[in-house]
């Protein structure tokens, strides 16, 4: 399983705006993370069938399965509940970031993406400890 891609940190980016996700691949790529995209929940369940990444950016509003369906599809599944998961939102609300938090998200970004302390953001999820 491709892991780890010389020692990059790989995340997996679900995000069906392709202007997002773009934007999204662009800053990651530059601060050296490698990338897997998926622009759906089942695309996005595809890619988990052979990676493991160390971070998932999960889009809330997907079509299909949204972003908190496929979260306690994850969290239900042994393999992948482990794997942290930031949610994306188009809602600042504090029920949303409430109802990501509580399916399992370990945080939340709302949209539009900020440029500048995305980065920072997951810097810290990945150097937060995990449960084993
Ligand atoms: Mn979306």
């Amino acid at each position: 399983m491709p892991v780890a891609d010389s020692g990059r940190p790989l995340v997996l980016v679900v995000e069906d705006n392709p202007v997002n996700l773009e934007l999204v691949e662009a800053i990651l790529d530059r601060e050296g993370y490698h990338i897997v995209a998926a622009a759906s929940a089942e695309e996005a369940l595809e890619q988990l069938r052979g990676l493991r990444p160390h971070l998932v950016l999960l889009d809330i509003q997907l079509p299909g399965l949204d972003g908190l369906g496929l979260m306690r599809l994850l969290k239900s599944n042994p393999e992948t509940a482990g794997i942290p998961v930031v949610a994306l939102s188009a809602h600042a609300r504090h029920e949303d970031r409430q109802a990501a938090l509580a399916a399992g998200c370990v945080d939340y970004i709302a949209k539009p993406i900020d440029t500048r302390t995305l980065p920072a953001q997951l810097a810290a999820v990945l150097r937060a400890p995990r449960p084993i």
